[in-house]
């Protein structure tokens, strides 16, 4: 049962608490030497660590540590100097060692916070609480043998983060804002593909409801298996019907574990509290605890690629776009990449921004093409800007016909595209003048009436010019040249 009536929801405040999983983007696993990679032969990628033979001993990949400190300083977290390792004791049959080493006590990054939009637009501050290093599981595969489950322990070992945050969540707008930002920084960061489909970066949401106006936290159920963003907004909104159902019919909402089916729309118990795991923690005696070094956060920072936040405000305080130009430049990395690259080559950062947004993503769209893999270079698309601030050819011309040239002629100025294609606008003196004189000429009377005043017959005379010159004149030069010929 689930409660839909809208004066019911009202009187309820949703509370959500983010728990998610980003598989880093390593050469090799968190504790040892094996390939890190999706999508190689079942059991490629192991090592004696991955399958937990005895005497193996674990050995903490740097990279990880960075990605961990890169995700810390974009999410405006406290950095722990000393950290001690833990075992997360659990049976399954895709972990072999039986435990995963993870963080308990001293997560990596702690006390951070992201800025996101609330359903009303207006930016919310959400608390991370903490940030720690894991390693995943493998897969057991229980649909491709009809007698077996079959094991894969490829993922085994693959680094992970954690990224906890706070109960600060109010409604599923909120959820997906800070999803996706979150999916977006790691994507800008390059630690994480932030692929939810492929399971690269996989979320769980508590959820639990309060009356408005109250002060203590309603019960939470832990939803998971949600694997989109769209399906976490799904997830969430049920969960929230169906613990509201709940409290109207005088029930409490017990603390649970849910899954999500995505079919159905709907949540069903995995396990009730009681079957809570005892995942029994305790110190790593494998590992030496690791220090985080003053020299090693400094060189992190050096190479830090630039943030979206810090790229939108460059935009509109040094460069002066509009907040909804910034907003889609900076929307996926690619693209703010690809416009970097166009204002290296011209200062008129607003044409640069229209391209990108205007005929750039219209054709992207239109071939179901990656900026990533649209064939014409930055600096070609700065060129046709320079054609059009140079009165050498219109906008519209531009837009409407040189631009459509360049995905197939990549290599090809665009002046020279305009040349060949004789698109290239009527900038000559004397060509333009001999035009405008034949203009004014066949029209006596109403250059007579031009000249007595009616200012407006301008439009009719460059019109003609216009048409004279199969609409190549440039519009500046003529219309100067008809005013003056006309004041004669
Ligand atoms: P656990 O170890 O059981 O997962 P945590 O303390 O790590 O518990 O919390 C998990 C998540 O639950 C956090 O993201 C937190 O914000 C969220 N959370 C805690 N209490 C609530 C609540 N009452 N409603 C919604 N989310 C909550
Ligand atoms: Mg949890």
């Amino acid at each position: 049962m689930i409660e839909t009536r809208a004066e019911v929801l009202e009187k309820y405040q949703l509370v959500v608490g983010l728990e998610i999983h980003a598989q880093l983007i390593t050469s090799s696993k968190a504790y040892s030497g094996a390939v890190n990679a999706y999508g190689d032969l079942p059991n490629a990628n192991t090592c004696p660590l991955t399958l937990g033979h005895p005497g193996t001993l674990p050995r903490l990949n740097t990279a990880v540590v960075q990605h961990a400190v890169r995700l810390g300083l974009a999410t405006n977290c406290s950095l722990t100097r000393e950290m001690h390792f833990a075992r997360k004791n659990y049976f399954y049959a895709d972990l072999p060692k039986g435990y995963q080493i993870t963080q308990d006590t001293t997560p990596i990054c702690t006390e951070g916070h992201l800025t996101v939009k609330d359903a009303d637009g207006n930016d919310k501050r959400i608390g991370i609480t903490r940030i720690h290093i894991e390693e995943d599981a493998g897969k057991s595969i229980h649909d491709q043998d009809p007698f077996n489950t079959l094991v894969d322990l490829n993922r085994a070992g693959v680094p992970l983060l954690e990224i906890v945050s706070e109960p600060d969540i109010r409604s599923i707008e909120e959820a997906y804002n800070y999803l996706a930002e979150v999916r977006r920084l790691v994507r800008y960061l390059d630690i994480c593909d932030g692929n939810m489909e492929e399971g690269s970066m996989r979320c769980d949401a508590n959820v639990s409801v309060m009356l408005k106006g109250s002060k203590t936290l309603g019960n939470r159920c832990e939803v998971k298996n949600m694997n989109s963003l769209r399906n976490v907004q799904r997830a969430i909104t049920y969960e929230m019907k169906r613990q509201i159902a709940i409290i109207e019919a005088g029930g409490t909402v017990e603390q649970q574990t849910r899954s999500f089916d995505a079919v159905n729309g709907t949540t069903f118990t995995l396990r009730g509290k009681e079957d809570a795991h005892d995942y029994r923690y305790f110190p790593e005696p494998d590992m030496q605890p690791l220090e985080l070094s003053e020299e090693a956060v400094e060189k992190v920072k050096k190479a830090m690629p630039p943030l979206p936040r810090d790229l939108y405000k460059r935009y509109t305080e040094e460069l002066g776009l509009s907040d909804y130009d910034a907003g889609i430049l900076t929307e996926s990395k690619p693209t703010a990449l690809y416009y970097e690259e166009i204002i290296k080559y011209t200062e008129n950062y607003k044409a640069a921004a229209n391209k990108v947004i205007g005929e750039v993503k219209t054709y992207l769209n239109r071939t179901a093409t990656r900026i990533e893999d649209f064939p014409v270079k930055p600096e070609k698309i700065a060129a046709l800007i320079r054609l059009t601030d140079e009165n050498k050819v219109s906008h519209s011309v531009a837009s409407q016909q040189i631009f459509p040239l360049m995905p197939d002629n990549p290599d090809k100025d665009p002046e020279d595209l305009a040349r060949e294609n004789d698109l290239l606008q009527e900038s000559d003196d004397n060509a333009l003048e001999a035009m405008a004189r034949k203009a004014v000429a066949a029209y006596p009377d109403k250059a007579e009436a031009y000249r007595k005043g009616n200012k407006g017959l301008l439009g009719l005379f460059m019109g003609e010019v216009m048409k004279l010159s199969d609409r190549k004149a440039n519009p500046k030069m003529a219309s100067d040249i008809l005013k003056k010929i006309l004041e004669e």
